[in-house]
């Protein structure tokens, strides 16, 4: 089997790591950060899980990285982003693992976010001879078809130099996410379920131009809801990698898939998706539980640490339990726990491709 240099993948290399995904039948967690805490915990539990890792970035998480604080909130949703990227480009390889860096869901009125991004992505690739981002992704489900795809190749066009893919969204994966999303009528399959026809046309005009890979629904939803109410669907993911591949007679599954909403999700459903082409599964919201639990749990063993400095009746001093690494480890921690599991579920431990 192929190996990769440990750090970040990007465009020959990531092509190479989609693909032994894809025969495997394994998967990669595409796990949403907000700070090097977050990062940070990703990079521990790809690491001893021996697997390789998808690190992303929403507008609002790459917002919150440069710091809730910062005025300009455009700015910081861009440097943001940059920031996010140096710090993995900096620590991935002393992990030992491959790290894919990407951002997810941007709208139309997200463009002027990824046009920043793709501006400090030429500086940095003049400079460092690689890209600052594996891929983008533009969520333009919300446009027409045509708009969709015509907006997509002139970023791929503009990306193709950089070695870096994009990742496009057909149909709509309900819920939303960090400010993109849209409401959906629960009775409209033709959105709710990507069309094979559609995906088909998606391939003939990206794939002339350069790398994509697409977020393709089969009834998943952002975010995590009583069971029963998500109905997911993978064999509808199927219709389109035969459209593809019969089209085309190219190799079985030629479509890169991605798999949005994937917190709470059946674990067979997972596995059924995974032996249609997908090669990336979205968490977000169980990690953000993980994190959060995890801080609780210890604020709950821990309360007059978060009270007082000094214990008011046996001036115990509390400084060792309230110190942020205390607490935020913890949160780091639940984290890495909840990783181990998706990386179960999606069968890539062990199969990092990073040379030792
Ligand atoms: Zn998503």
């Amino acid at each position: 089997m192929a190996k990769l240099n440990p750090g970040v993948v990007y465009g020959e290399d990531y092509r190479t790591l989609l693909s032994a995904c894809k025969d495997g039948a394994h998967a990669l967690p595409a796990v949403n950060v907000v700070g090097t805490n977050s990062v940070n915990a990703v990079l521990e539990a790809a690491a001893r899980n021996k697997s390789d890792i998808i690190i992303q970035l929403s507008n609002g998480g790459a917002q919150f990285f440069a710091g809730q604080g910062m005025a300009d909130v455009d700015a910081a949703r861009v440097m943001g982003a940059v920031s996010a990227a140096q710090h993995v480009h900096l620590l991935a390889r002393h992990y030992g693992v491959c790290v894919v860096l990407h951002t997810d869901h941007a709208n139309r009125k997200l463009l002027p976010w990824i046009d920043g991004l793709i501006t400090e992505g030429e500086r940095y690739y003049k400079t460092n001879g690689r890209p600052l981002y594996t891929s983008h992704m533009l969520d333009l489900s919300e446009e027409t078809l045509e708009d969709n795809l015509s907006i997509c190749a002139d970023y791929l066009q503009r990306m193709v130099p950089l070695e870096m893919s994009l990742e496009i969204e057909l149909g709509v994966t309900g819920g939303e996410e960090d400010g993109v999303g849209t409401d959906l009528d629960e009775t409209d399959n033709a959105k709710l379920y990507t069309q094979p026809d559609e995906v088909l046309q998606a391939y003939d005009r990206l794939s002339p131009i350069g790398h994509f890979s697409i977020a393709a629904s089969f009834g998943n939803v952002h975010g995590v809801y009583k069971p029963g109410n998500v109905q997911l669907r993978p064999e509808i993911l199927k219709g389109s990698q035969e459209l593809v591949r019969t089209t085309h007679a190219t190799r079985a599954n030629p479509l890169d898939l991605v798999f949005h909403g994937g917190s709470g999700s059946e674990k067979a459903k997972i596995e059924e998706a995974i032996g249609y082409g997908v090669f990336k599964m979205n968490i977000d919201t169980d990690t953000q539980f993980a994190f959060a639990s995890a801080v609780g749990g210890y604020v709950d063993e821990n309360p007059k640490a978060f009270k007082f400095q000094i214990d008011p009746d046996d001036d115990t001093p509390y400084k060792s339990k309230y110190d942020p690494r205390k607490w935020l480890r913890q949160g780091e921690l639940g984290v890495v726990e909840r990783l181990d599991e998706a990386i179960v579920d999606l069968r890539s431990a062990g199969k990092s491709l990073a040379m030792s």
